[in-house]
């Protein structure tokens, strides 16, 4: 019998990182046949998730240019995918999570008529302006595709309010299959920086922040107030890997050079990350995915943004919602430092974001939908 074409497309390293165990499935079957295309709308990031998991796309877009203005961004996309689409005739493409290369490649799709899936579906801040443009692009998705792969019950929920079409899925979230994966492993750090803290015994505070909402004053506000709690508290080591954004690299300037126990690294390794995330005594960020493997972890989170379209983190009680305020993120960490009972509050691991196992899950539904619907499936 003819092999289902997948077609995967991705382009950031969130994406990429999710997007992995599903690459993985289809690999393994017998009745798919997969290509990757990447748009590497993030190059540098991208480019270190790919080497990290030896995948080899087949096509490359290399769409990345400097300053890239969203509108422009999502015309190249449409542009540059369409012939793909046309060379590869999918019977489905598949995409990840809220970034524009996930919305304008499943756009160019539904032009082409090809079924869309969306992995990651159903996340909700209810702010179309908070994450931006993120928000609205898995809203939008939402009502394009037509197999929806949900992380959670509530992000289920979400997508039944809003009557989408097609297919509701709950699936659990494929970033904890990666994270199982990677702390499965007993590797050494690659980071040199990293492997030289091992044998001390400091607790470990581990901080991003690179949104596009938090860029200028917010940002300095986070960095200037992790560089004090550096300062506060000898005893601790502050680690940053920072983000390859131009608005990163100038926001953390703010920080006084040499301080010895506030370290910038370089963009770190998937593996590296999830062993430091382990290691580490609480997080500060205002990453999407690291709010996931943090709760996955038990590790309590200071969320550096004022909603999340993960509030399971919050009901689970292993996250709390600090904005960029540096007033209330100080008094957070504070309390965590200080207060035995507190932190055990909120160090608490739970699988509320899959049991490792999402890939495999994903697949399945892939392949009884396939053997059901071979014959003429529309949207
Ligand atoms: N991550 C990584 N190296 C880093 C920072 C993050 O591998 O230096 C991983 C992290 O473990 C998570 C993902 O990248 O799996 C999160 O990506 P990001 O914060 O860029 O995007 P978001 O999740 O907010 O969309």
């Amino acid at each position: 019998m003819e092999k289902v074409r997948t077609l995967c497309v991705f382009g950031t390293r969130p994406e990429a990182i999710k997007m992995v165990p599903i690459v993985r499935a289809l690999e393994r079957s017998e009745m798919f046949s997969n290509t990757i295309c990447v748009t590497a709308q993030h190059r540098e990031l991208l480019d270190g998730v790919l080497r990290s998991f030896s995948i080899l796309p087949d096509y490359d877009l290399n769409i990345m240019e400097p300053d890239q203005e969203i509108s422009s961004l999502t015309a190249r996309l449409l542009q540059t995918l369409d012939p793909i689409l046309r060379e590869t005739s999918p019977d489905l493409l598949l995409v990840q999570g809220d970034t524009t290369t996930a919305f304008a490649s499943a756009l160019a799709a539904f032009y082409r008529r090809i079924p869309v899936a969306h992995v990651e579906a159903g996340l909700r801040t209810g702010s179309l302006s908070r994450p931006y443009p993120e928000e609205a692009n898995r809203r939008l998705l939402g009502q394009i595709a037509c197999l929806h792969f949900a992380p959670t019950q509530g992000n289920a929920n979400n997508l039944r309010r809003e009557n989408v079409p097609g297919s509701v899925y709950i699936t659990g979230n494929t970033g904890m299959d990666v994270l199982r994966d990677s702390l499965a492993e007993d590797a050494p750090y690659q980071n040199s920086v990293l492997r030289s803290l091992e044998p001390q015994n400091r607790k470990i505070l581990l901080l991003t922040c690179h949104r596009r909402e938090n860029r200028g004053k917010p940002m300095e506000a986070v960095f200037a107030a992790a560089a004090s709690l550096a300062v506060r508290y000898p005893e601790i080591t502050v680690v940053l890997p920072l983000h390859r954004s131009p608005a990163v690299q100038k926001a953390v300037q703010i920080c006084p050079a040499n301080l010895p126990n506030f370290l910038l690294l370089d963009p770190l390794s998937v593996s590296d990350m999830h062993r430091l995330l382990r290691r580490c005594y609480f997080v500060m960020t205002d990453s999407g995915g690291l709010q996931e493997e943090a709760a996955a972890l038990g590790k309590p989170t200071l969320v550096l943004r004022t909603e999340t379209e993960r509030p399971e983190c919050l009901l689970a009680g292993t996250a709390c919602l600090c904005g960029t305020d540096s007033e209330k993120i100080l008094r957070t960490a504070r309390q965590l430092l200080e207060d035995p009972v507190c932190y055990r509050r909120m160090a608490v691991a739970t699988n509320i974001f899959g049991d490792g196992h999402s890939g495999e899950r994903i697949l399945r539904i892939l392949t009884e939908y396939f053997q059901k619907t071979r014959e003429g499936f529309e949207c």
